[in-house]
């Protein structure tokens, strides 16, 4: 029986659907929450990210300024940049677009972000929010992940999540995130014995590894939900032959494209395998976008009411 297909342009509309009344509620009190977005470089993958970043803000209502900075730019022009836009009122979320040039501390530029403008939750502040389990502002992809198992009931009380990868920015926030709804969480990385063993102990697999395919039939529990946060562009004839069985489709689209997107988990055995699964692309991609807008709109309401509380203090 083939699995079902957890659709995440479809809970991406949903969720800007609901946005949208929430913005407009937000516009009848005289407030539009707003974005700025900081960019350095000449990374054309990071321009197409932060063109699509500022494309949602538009679309949604949501006032977005981007901010280009040149490759050399330093450490300091970034802290003075951030240091202006924390002070802006109309600014409620501040997002860094990564990688930052080998030259700039980019530690130093994510702490110096106010952590209630932190629409990207990579404050330590908000780390610390995220761990203690008190309201913060929650990196967007693990935020998307549990979206998408909530909006597609798949239960996460007491079920075991094995998360493939350790990152700051995805493993480990959304293995917090699993132990907060309550899994039993095991996390793995690359010095992990026995991976695949691990992984098909799992109900919920989430996979980021930034490894193509790795995740194969062998991984799966049968009926699993199986979460692939992979994206790796694959650009060569003989990869995408080693990697699926059936190249054709693909071959086909890479012609078309001169390249095509395939996740962690190898998308032919998880479609046999698992239960329900996140297809690449489609999945936890669109996700992602529509946790920052969400991540911007709670900013907005969370300073305002910290302001009216402490308006009436
Ligand atoms: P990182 O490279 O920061 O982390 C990868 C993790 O995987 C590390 O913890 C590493 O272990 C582990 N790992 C790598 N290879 C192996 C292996 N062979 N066996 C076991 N563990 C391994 O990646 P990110 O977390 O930033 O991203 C992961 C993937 O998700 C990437 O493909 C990225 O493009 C994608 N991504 C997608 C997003 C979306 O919106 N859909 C958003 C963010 C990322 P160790 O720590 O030991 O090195």
């Amino acid at each position: 029986m083939s699995a079902r297909v957890l659709d995440g342009n479809k809970i991406r509309e949903d969720i800007k659907d609901e946005l949208v009344q929430e913005i407009e509620a937000l516009r009848s009190l005289g407030i539009q929450p707003g974005l700025a977005a900081v960019r350095v470089g000449v990374n054309p993958a990071s321009k197409i990210y932060v063109r699509s970043k500022i494309k949602a803000c538009e679309s949604l209502g949501i006032f977005s300024e981007s901010h280009d900075l040149a490759e050399d730019a330093t450490t300091e022009d970034l802290l003075y940049l951030v240091a202006n836009l924390n002070g802006r009122e109309e600014i409620d979320g501040i997002l860094i677009q990564l990688p930052l040039p080998e030259q700039v501390d980019a530690k130093r530029v994510l702490q110096a972000v106010d952590p209630n403008k932190d629409v990207d939750g990579f404050h330590p502040v908000n780390i610390g929010n995220l761990v203690s389990g008190r309201e913060g502002l929650v990196p967007c992809t693990p935020a998307g992940i549990i979206e998408i198992l909530r909006r597609s009931e798949i239960p996460i009380l007491g079920k075991r999540a094995v998360v493939l990868g350790r990152s700051d920015i995805v493993g480990k926030p959304v293995a917090m995130l699993l132990l907060h709804h309550h899994a039993t969480v095991t996390i793995c990385h690359s010095k992990t014995r026995n991976l695949a063993e691990v992984a098909r102990s799992a109900d919920i697999l989430v996979a980021a590894l930034g490894r193509p395919a790795m995740v194969t039939s062998d991984f799966i529990q049968p009926g699993a939900t199986v979460i692939d946060v992979g994206i790796n562009r694959l650009t060569k004839v003989d990869e995408i032959k080693r990697l699926v069985r059936n190249p054709d489709p693909w071959l086909a689209k890479m012609e078309a494209k001169g390249s095509v997107l395939i996740g962690d988990v190898q998308p032919e055995d998880v479609q046999e395998k698992a239960g329900a699964y996140t297809p690449v692309p489609g999945g936890v991609g669109p996700l992602t976008i529509a946790m920052l807008m969400a991540n911007t709109v709670h900013a907005a309401r969370m300073r305002r009411s910290v302001r009216f509380a402490s308006s009436h203090q």
